[in-house]
């Protein structure tokens, strides 16, 4: 059985939630030489890697990506190369402060509104005390701004950058500045300060389980209705397209 999934052209690998923290946990010990850059794929991101090559080099440069979402489960799975579960920038993230709680790991928060962003810090101080927050920094910040943060963020030495600056935004501001940043790991986590922050509602367990996550955040969040479009046109495309050899 082959270790990853190809979906429109991008091998997916087969890993679970845990698998994929485990491996963060050994970059973390043995540091690469690079910052090693986690990108949670999603549907939207799939696609738009069709015809924006910087994105889709981006992705192919990563250290790890990880298949966001249901709807590329599910297109493994009719596609017959099944990958056991979706990896999302929010679980990942969750456990990552897990582990980083017990293994006093750093971290730097960049992103999310210039409220929710010392919120989200406050929660996670007090849910993970023996993590380390070393910096965080709204995401609206002005473009002057962004050399001064760049410094901050390679002065404080993070064991993980999490950017929270909406994807592909946040995949492109890593890659872009990943020479300077000094951090062991970086993974953008769309939304997922305002969830921690409690700005916006996490998504009960059960429409977890019946797969229907994106209705949740729907119903939430209405002014959503035109990206989450692209949902079954991802799935007609992924599971029309027909995928090269490897
Ligand atoms: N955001 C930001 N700076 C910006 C634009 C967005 O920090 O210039 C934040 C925004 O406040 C939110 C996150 O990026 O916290 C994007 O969330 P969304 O759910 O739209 O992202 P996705 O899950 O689609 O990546």
């Amino acid at each position: 059985m082959k270790d990853t999934a190809q979906i429109m052209g991008i091998q997916f690998p087969k890993r679970t939630l845990d698998e994929s923290v485990n491996i963060l946990r050994q970059v973390v010990e043995e540091p690469q030489p690079e910052l090693f850059h986690v990108v949670t794929v999603n549907p939207e991101i799939t696609m738009a890697c069709q015809k924006n090559t910087e994105l889709r080099s981006i992705v192919e440069e990563a250290g790890m990506i990880t298949a966001d979402g249901i709807g590329i489960v599910m297109v493994s799975r009719i596609k017959g190369s099944h990958l056991p579960e979706r990896v999302t920038g929010y679980d990942m993230l969750l456990k990552l402060l897990e582990v980083g709680n017990e293994k006093n790991w750093s971290f730097y928060l960049l992103g999310a509104d210039p409220v929710t962003n010392p919120k989200a810090c406050e929660v996670i101080r007090a849910t993970y005390p023996n993590l380390e927050i070393c910096g965080n920094q709204h995401g609206f910040f002005k473009p002057e701004e962004e050399g001064r943060i760049i410094e901050e963020i390679s002065a404080a030495k993070p064991d993980f950058l999490i950017v929270a600056l909406g994807a592909p935004y946040a995949e492109r501001w890593i890659h872009q500045h990943r020479t300077k940043l000094n951090a062991k790991v970086a993974i953008g986590v769309g939304g997922s300060l305002d969830v921690i922050a409690g700005k916006v509602k996490q998504t009960p367990e059960v429409w977890k389980r019946w797969n229907v996550e994106w209705l949740y955040r729907l119903i939430q969040q209405p002014h959503r209705w035109r990206r989450q479009l692209i949902l079954p046109q991802f799935a007609i495309r992924a599971i029309l397209y027909r995928e090269g050899r490897r």
